[in-house]
């Protein structure tokens, strides 16, 4: 239902959290949030239920650099811990967030991902198993998530972390909302300005069918097929 991330900020966690309570509105039945420090050491928290009790089990020693966050309204699978986000591949390298509705996941199962350990019931797994098995299958990060993403259908918000480039997110979105925002040295992604009004009022729009790659002092957008996109910034006159 909702998403937030963050990447060069040495704040993260605090961003993450802070975000999704102001995506809280939205409702959602579950939450969490990926962080990784950019040094080799990462954290998953996940609970089912408000916000606050994802702070509680948020150690103070949950801190990092590059962090992806996520409400979810669930789809596909109850709302348990298991099938809240983030979503990660059976070897714990890529770990992803997604709004929306995945509709050939089954057949994308099927296809691709039959030896696959799944742990949670959602659509939502099938997409990082995939891109997942498109890099055990000797592609980088970057490629395996476009090849992916040229297989899926539905609709569809992602932000991913690699761990092998932990200091990048990847992002796309088609039909569902997403936004890049600008910051001082750090680079956010929200479905609403409303997360980040407190970070920046800076944003760039993501349109369907494009993928965007997000670092601490660079935003690079491109089509799926690697075709370079240029897009200004403009500015939103509103307080959080
Ligand atoms: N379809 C996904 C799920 O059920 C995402 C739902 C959402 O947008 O929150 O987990």
């Amino acid at each position: 239902c909702g998403i937030v991330g963050v990447v060069g900020n040495s704040e993260t966690t605090d961003i993450l959290l802070n975000g999704l309570e102001k995506l809280e509105y939205r409702g959602y039945d579950s939450a969490g949030i990926y962080v990784n420090n950019q040094k080799g050491q990462d954290f998953l928290i996940k609970e089912v239920g408000k916000i606050s009790e994802l702070e509680k089990a948020v150690t103070p020693d949950v801190q990092g650099l590059t962090g992806i966050g996520h409400t979810r309204w669930a789809t596909h699978g109850p709302a348990t811990i298991d099938n809240a986000h983030p979503h990660f591949s059976a070897d714990h390298r890529f770990y992803l967030v997604h709004n929306g509705v995945i509709t050939n996941y089954n057949e994308l199962k099927e296809e691709y991902l039959k030896d696959v350990d799944f742990k949670s019931q959602t659509d939502t797994e099938v997409a990082v198993q995939l891109i997942s098995h498109f890099a055990n299958e000797g592609m980088n990060g970057e490629a395996a998530f476009r090849k992916a993403l040229g297989l899926i259908e539905g609709s569809y918000a992602f932000a991913m972390v690699d761990k092998e480039e932990a200091d990048k997110i990847f992002v796309a979105k088609s039909k569902s909302p997403l936004l890049i925002g600008l910051g001082d040295g750090f680079n956010v992604i929200c479905s609403d300005a409303m997360a980040m009004l407190d970070r920046t009022h800076e944003f760039v729009e993501i349109h369907d069918g494009e993928v965007v790659i997000l670092e601490k002092n660079k935003v690079s957008i491109s089509k799926i097929d690697g075709t370079p996109v240029e897009r200004g910034s403009y500015t939103v006159n509103i307080d959080a």
